[in-house]
């Protein structure tokens, strides 16, 4: 049986890599120290007798006993409030914490993946964004604590690659959303449905001429596999490559949720990219994928999902 580590288990897709892995017949130990994640996300694979978890911190030294095929490394705050409040462990995580988990790849002979991100293109000046561009970050701004911890862990991981010949695989994920996301946590998927479902008015950031591309995820996931089984080493976008406009996303959450509530405009956050899309062609070419589930449908999962969390649950928004 193969043995796959995968980090930030407990998160959103960390928890969907568990699951993937689960049903494709891995033995799978999954590590999180919950700073962002929740244990209910893979409370139903505690009695799975090829699942097991770790409580750590991966800035420290990791140790994990046996031998390990694969080693997925998705720990990391990775919306913008999260790491805005914990800007320092950002760092960290993706530097000292890639660095153990490249060091323990190295020692077990495992293949490692990184979760790598569409914000190391910053705001980008370049649309859609290809995997050659070098991007456009503020590295001192309030995004740069996590778009730089980023570029330095692809930095890192291409140092193993070359200089160690580690067997290694960067994904650049683009804005993702499904079930198991934080109500809270500020993306704005949670955010407008939460709203909703409140039933107070929509905040938009900004006029909302701003464009995101949202992949739903079990595609993302989906891409992610892929990747860690081909031979290809350097940087893949995963993304959806429907791109929207937030004013137009805000009208489309309306009409699925049926608030009868208004919009309300707030400021927009400093450095928020002004447009994301990402070209997805060298995915297709070498991986055959591309996303196919569609937004309508995701959305609609994902609604569900949030509509059966409990009024308390609802209630922690606040922030
Ligand atoms: P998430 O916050 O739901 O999950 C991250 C998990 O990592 C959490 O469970 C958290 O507790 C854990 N973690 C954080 N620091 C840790 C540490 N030092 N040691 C151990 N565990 C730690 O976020 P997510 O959306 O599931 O993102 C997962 C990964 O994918 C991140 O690396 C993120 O940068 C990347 N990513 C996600 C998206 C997206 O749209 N969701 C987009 C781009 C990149
Ligand atoms: N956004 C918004 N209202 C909210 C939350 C976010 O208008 O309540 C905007 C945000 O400013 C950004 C876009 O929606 O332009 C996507 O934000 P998110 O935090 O989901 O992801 P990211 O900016 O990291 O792509």
């Amino acid at each position: 049986m193969k043995r796959v580590l995968i980090t930030g288990a407990a998160g959103f897709l960390g928890s969907h890599l568990c699951d993937r892995f689960i049903n494709e017949g891995f033995y799978v130990i999954g590590m999180d120290n919950l700073i962002t994640g929740d244990l209910k996300n893979i409370a139903h694979l505690f009695k799975n007798a090829f699942f097991e978890f770790y409580h750590h911190d991966v800035t420290k030294f990791v140790h994990v006993p046996g031998n390990l095929d694969y080693i997925l490394h998705f720990a990391s705050p990775a919306s913008p409030i999260d790491y805005l409040k914990i800007p320092i462990q950002t760092l960290k995580v993706g530097s000292l914490g890639t660095h153990n988990l490249l060091g323990l790849a190295k020692a077990k002979n495992a293949r490692i993946l990184i979760a790598s991100t569409s914000e190391v293109y910053g705001d980008p000046l370049v649309h859609p964004q290809t995997e050659d561009y070098y991007g456009n970050v503020n590295a001192i701004g309030p995004r740069g604590v996590y778009d730089e911890a980023k570029r330095f862990q692809e930095s890192l991981t291409m140092a193993y690659h070359n200089f160690h010949g580690l067997e290694t695989r960067i994904v650049r994920i683009f804005n993702t959303y499904g079930p198991r996301m934080r109500l809270n946590d500020g993306r704005v998927i949670p955010a407008f449905m939460g709203q909703a479902l409140r039933g107070e008015d929509l905040t938009i950031f900004g006029d909302g001429n701003q464009t995101r591309s949202f992949c739903y995820v079990d595609d993302q996931i989906d891409g992610i596999y892929k990747l860690l089984m081909s031979d290809y080493h350097l940087p893949v976008n995963i993304g959806n490559p429907y791109e929207i406009t937030i004013n137009e996303f805000a009208q489309e959450i309306i009409e699925l949720t049926g608030t009868r509530q208004k919009i309300s405009y707030k400021p927009l956050p400093e450095n928020d990219p002004l447009q994301r899309k990402p070209d997805v062609s060298l995915a297709k070419k070498i991986l055959n994928w591309e996303p196919k589930i569609d937004r309508k449908i995701g959305l609609q999962k994902t609604f569900e999902y949030f509509k059966t969390l409990s009024a308390e649950e609802l209630k922690k928004e606040e922030h």
